[in-house]
């Protein structure tokens, strides 16, 4: 994933915030251009510990 406005990669920009939505969670990240964008990472957040066990 890249920034549409000035092409950094997603994973240079730095980390706004994270939200856990029933879908799994959202990441907003601001890149260095200014732009926030919305990445979707797979798994579940870091902070979501309290859920279900596996295993
Ligand atoms: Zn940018």
């Amino acid at each position: 994933m890249r920034c549409a406005r000035c092409g950094w990669p997603a994973e240079e920009a730095r980390t706004e915030s994270a939200h856990v939505t029933s879908e799994g969670w959202v990441r907003y990240r601001r890149c260095v251009c200014g732009a926030v964008f919305v990445e979707r990472p797979a798994g579940r957040a870091p902070d979501a510990a309290n859920g279900t066990r596996a295993g």
